[in-house]
């Protein structure tokens, strides 16, 4: 991999955690929706996410599996060690 894909893999990384973040915030082990403070563990990441009846997210079928959501970007940390 290029410096510039390097790079570029980074800036993906950080602005994906940071998008995850403007949703989802992790608290006492439970996934939780910002907007309607719905309520997730991590053992039912595989069941579809249930926000409350008027949470601005609940349509988004892109907000329904966020534990699964998180750990695929975090696939992409840099591992072992390194600047
Ligand atoms: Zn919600």
């Amino acid at each position: 991999m290029s410096a510039h894909e390097r790079d570029a893999a980074r800036q993906r990384l950080n602005e994906g955690v940071q998008a995850w973040t403007d949703r989802w915030r992790v608290v006492n082990g439970l996934l939780i929706c910002v907007k309607c403070g719905t309520r997730q563990r991590p053992s039912e990441a595989n069941v579809p996410f249930a926000h409350s009846i008027t949470c601005a997210l609940r349509d988004d079928l892109a907000y329904r599996q966020p534990w699964l959501e998180l750990a695929d970007l975090l696939l992409d940390l840099p591992a072992g060690a390194g600047a």
